[in-house]
């Protein structure tokens, strides 16, 4: 699950990280009462939508000469005109595609004199299979360029769980990072708090770009982009109510409602499978006859009919779809129940797409009856490779 830049914040700013002042506002009407309540003179208006790159981005409805998705403000003024230029707005940005997201949230910010913008993340880092600190001093600008062109400017220092974040690990953090003075003495509270707070809240990725060194010498967090272990957030009440639906697929959103492993894709065949295996072979034997899987939903083991059928639904709701192939392999489900449940999906939003269906194993006979018994348009498919084929025919 993600989270905006300012809830992040104050995720972190709770752990004791120094972040800046700032106000979140959803309505241009708000803009100056927020900006008053910052010391100023230098304020930051920022986008939060659940993508980086904001300040390079363009505004779809703004002229390419507009500014981006972050701007500065030298008065209240300015930041109330941005305010009022850029909520509302669609922001295209590197990690957004070219639809773009919808600014319905601003973070305004007491600006900040930068001296240096600095690059630090947590992950888990699955070579060593510890939390590791990635660092360099090439921050605030793509972190995966520097990766590719410069790797050596790329630092990772792991971190053992047994011990948490050393004295050692706190020079070696500083040192990368060429902190002197009064930052590497900041460095040294903040590195444990984000490691905490990465442990703590069950963090996936926690990613500060630009870490800054301000010009009076000290840290601050400048942007903060986390996510959290979707299987974690059953412990944390508190991080829960931080999503935002808005900024998710309405398609995932109900799949998570009933549970499924539903993903978006660029092709059009939707695919309803049982297993993350199935899905895998499945989605690759479409390619292999030449098409794209829109979308795969895994319906797991132990569905029942009316799971099925919510699967299915959600798999037509996709406007991308043009075929539909059901692969269902029945070791713990039932091929009956996924029969009953694509029949009563069927009924009740109809079928406006090719549907092949490929059933094999537990009540195979049985599925295979309804469906045929059921009066609908359904090609029948021998096996993996015959379902293919049919549904990339289908499409053509
Ligand atoms: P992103 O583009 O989505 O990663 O958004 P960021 O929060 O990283 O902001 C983009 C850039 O705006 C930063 O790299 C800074 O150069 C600039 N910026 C953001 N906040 C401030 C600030 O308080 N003061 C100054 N001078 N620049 C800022
Ligand atoms: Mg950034």
């Amino acid at each position: 699950m993600n989270i905006h830049e300012y809830q992040a914040k104050q995720v972190l700013k709770a752990y004791g990280a120094p972040v800046a002042e700032g106000v979140a506002i959803t309505s241009a009407d708000q803009a100056e009462a927020a900006a008053k309540q910052l010391p100023g003179p230098l304020y930051v208006v920022k986008s939060q939508i659940h993508a980086g790159g904001r300040g390079k981005g363009k505004f779809k409805e703004l002229g390419a000469e507009a500014k981006g998705g972050v701007r500065l403000a030298f008065s209240i003024e300015e930041a109330v005109a941005h305010a009022k230029e850029m909520l509302g707005n669609t922001l295209v940005t590197a990690q957004t595609g070219e639809a773009g997201k919808q600014v319905n949230r601003l973070y305004i910010e007491d600006g900040a004199d930068i001296a240096r913008e600095l690059y630090c993340s947590l992950l888990v880092d699955r070579s060593v299979g510890q939390t590791a600190f990635v660092v360099s001093t090439e921050g605030g600008m793509d972190i995966e360029e520097v990766a590719h062109a410069t790797p050596e400017k790329i630092h990772t220092i792991a971190i053992n769980p047994e011990t948490g974040v050393t004295a050692e690990n706190i020079a070696a953090i500083n040192a990368a990072l060429e902190l002197t003075g009064q930052a590497a003495e900041d460095g040294t509270s903040l590195f444990p708090i984000l490691y905490k707070a990465f442990v703590e809240k069950d963090m996936d990725m926690l990613e500060i770009n630009p870490l800054i060194v301000m010009e009076n010498g000290h840290l601050r967090v400048l942007d903060a982009k986390v996510s959290f272990d979707g299987n974690a957030l059953y412990r944390h009440e508190d991080i829960r109510a931080l999503r935002d639906e808005t900024e998710e697929d309405a398609k995932e959103i109900e799949a998570s409602k009933w549970d499924l492993a539903y993903v978006a894709l660029d092709g059009n065949i939707g695919c309803m499978v049982n297993g993350a295996g199935l899905a895998m072979a499945t989605m690759d034997i479409i390619k292999l006859y030449g098409k794209e899987p829109a979308n795969f939903c895994d319906v797991g083991g132990g569905a029942g009919k009316e799971k099925v059928a919510a699967a299915f639904k959600i798999i037509t709701a996709d406007p991308k779809v043009e075929g539909i192939l059901v692969n269902i392999f029945g070791g713990i489900m039932k091929c009956d129940v996924i029969a009953e449940g694509v029949v009563a999906a069927v009924q009740e939003v109809g079928l406006k797409v090719p549907l092949v269906v490929r059933l094999e194993g537990t009540n195979v006979e049985l599925g295979k009856k309804i469906l045929n018994e059921s009066g609908l348009a359904i090609t029948a498919a021998d096996d993996l490779d015959d379902a293919a084929q049919k549904i990339v025919a289908a499409v053509a």
